[in-house]
């Protein structure tokens, strides 16, 4: 049996990791890579993989999220999230085949957080559809809390990714996640501007580019507000304008963004 967690590179997959090692279970891991990660989490997932001695897989099919995009002619969203489905629950899919056609049976696990019971519910129903065995150990560990991990590697002396340090729910495509919700995104913008700036330069070109040949010609935009497109330049001109108040700057309370269903 192998026992794979999907491996985003959060603490919570780490977690699971952590947790199977203690039970004897020696994990593999296996992340869906999209390319837009930082060095950081790579650094993080390489220390884990150590640690639990667990072999570490990336899968892929090469492209980032925007490539993605730009080949589909559709911007994800929280409202269409084709990163997720096509670069890491289809890479998934693939590698669960794989493993079919080698008479491997896999047990798959997910760092899915006490209270987050929604989010498991959508993947098992998922993954139960196509008979795949599906496991969340964190969701009966209430004392597992984002906080209470992060403490757990600082005793051990390893460095969580910094996305946590830096006020950011999760680890997940260097934090531009194009599902975020408009605080994530203010948060972003004030610790990753880089980040910030490089998605708002996506949504830009790809209003320039691909917009006109898309099937529906219009304002394509990650976040949507007042009913419309809502660009990420806009956002950031009405932060810089202060009529963002609502949006704080107290980093230590994590603004918690949607990312892909299987991830953390
Ligand atoms: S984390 Fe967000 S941007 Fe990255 S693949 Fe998932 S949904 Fe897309």
């Amino acid at each position: 049996m192998l026992h794979t967690i999907l491996f985003s590179g959060g603490l919570g997959s780490a977690y699971v990791a952590e947790f199977l090692r203690n039970q004897g279970i020696q994990p593999l891991l296996l992340h869906t890579d999209t390319h837009w990660e930082t060095p950081d989490t790579y650094r993080f997932m390489e220390v884990v993989s150590e640690r639990v001695e667990g072999k570490l897989i990336y899968r892929s099919d090469g492209r980032t999220p925007e490539q993605l995009f730009w080949d589909q002619h559709l911007l994800g969203n929280n409202r269409m999230p084709i990163c997720s489905h096509m670069l890491k629950t289809n890479q998934t899919m693939l590698w669960l085949k794989e493993m079919q056609s080698l008479g491997q049976a896999v047990t798959l696990y997910f760092g899915i957080l006490s209270g987050e019971q929604c989010r498991a519910k959508r993947i098992q129903s998922r993954y139960e559809a196509i008979g795949q065995t599906v496991r969340f150990p964190l969701l009966d560990i209430p004392a597992a809390t984002t906080e209470i991990i992060r403490e757990f590697y600082r005793i051990q002396g390893v460095m969580t990714p910094d996305a946590y340090d830096i006020g950011l729910g999760h680890n997940n495509c260097s934090g531009g996640c194009v599902r975020a919700g408009l605080g994530h995104w203010a948060q972003l913008l004030r610790c990753r501007p880089q980040v910030y700036a490089a998605r708002e330069d996506m949504e830009r070109r790809f209003n320039l580019e691909v917009a006109p040949k898309c099937k529906r010609p219009g304002v394509y935009s990650i976040l949507k507000r007042y009913g419309r497109a809502y660009s990420l330049r806009e956002f950031r001109e009405s932060i810089g304008a202060g009529n963002e108040l609502r949006y704080g700057e107290d980093v230590s309370v994590p603004n918690v963004g949607m990312a892909c269903i299987e991830c953390e």
